[in-house]
């Protein structure tokens, strides 16, 4: 039986988290609890948050139909769901192969690249491009796609290769920033900098806007 996703999200057009119009999917699930992680809503494994992959996958066939140039894949940590993981990359492949696209898959993890290379080598060589290693607040960075200083962006195939080698160390000024509001919360899509989420509640709160259950703060 096809396992299911312990699911966050999802999002089309995604922009920020990779290059080109992406689509962006959050595993829901992470034991790590990183200082500092400003995704704490997706930590807990929650049974009410599991998805069929094939009704993801019609999903993504469908916004694909508007351009599709990467999927990003990010948490909570992916990598904690092995199975399903490697379903939902196999099931890229297969629509990837068959329907002649282009498109790359890039993938967050916050465990070290030695313990995937350990560990994961077949999920690894699914990916087209990797950013490892666990978000550290005390290094922060201008690297795009980056949270901490101390995460490479590991081009893993030919596309990845092909793709992402002018931006392994590629720095940004700015850092840009989706917003997204649906009918129960604003979700940001990007990488904050340091400092940038309680910056963004101090500003709304001089506004008379207060901010709550916000995903940076336990
Ligand atoms: S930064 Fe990523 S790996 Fe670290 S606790 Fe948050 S979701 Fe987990």
């Amino acid at each position: 039986m096809m396992p299911l996703l312990c699911f966050n999200k999802a999002h089309y057009p995604v922009t920020t988290l990779g290059p080109g119009r992406r689509i962006g999917l959050w595993l829901q699930g992470c034991v790590l609890a990183c200082p500092g992680c400003v995704s704490q809503d997706t930590w807990t494994f929650a049974d009410d948050q599991a998805l069929s992959l094939p009704v993801l996958l019609t999903w993504c066939q469908e916004v694909a139909l508007h351009g599709l140039d990467g999927i990003t894949i990010s948490g909570g940590e992916p990598f904690a769901q092995r199975e399903a993981l490697l379903a939902l990359l196999q099931a890229l492949h297969d629509w990837r192969d068959k329907a002649g696209l282009n498109f790359d898959i890039l993938c967050y993890s916050g465990f070290s690249w030695r313990r995937l290379q350990r560990d994961f080598a077949p999920l690894l060589a699914l990916l087209d491009a990797l950013i490892p290693e666990p978000f550290q607040a005390q290094q922060p960075t201008r690297l795009i796609w980056r949270g901490s200083a101390n995460q490479p962006l590991i081009p893993l195939s030919l596309l990845g290769q092909e793709r992402y080698a002018p931006y392994l160390h590629h720095e940004v000024e700015r850092r840009s920033f989706q917003l997204v509001v649906d009918d129960e919360r604003i979700w940001g899509i990007g990488i904050p900098g340091l400092g940038d989420m309680e910056r963004l509640e101090q500003q709304c709160a001089e506004r008379g806007v207060q901010l709550g259950g916000v995903s940076w703060r336990g």
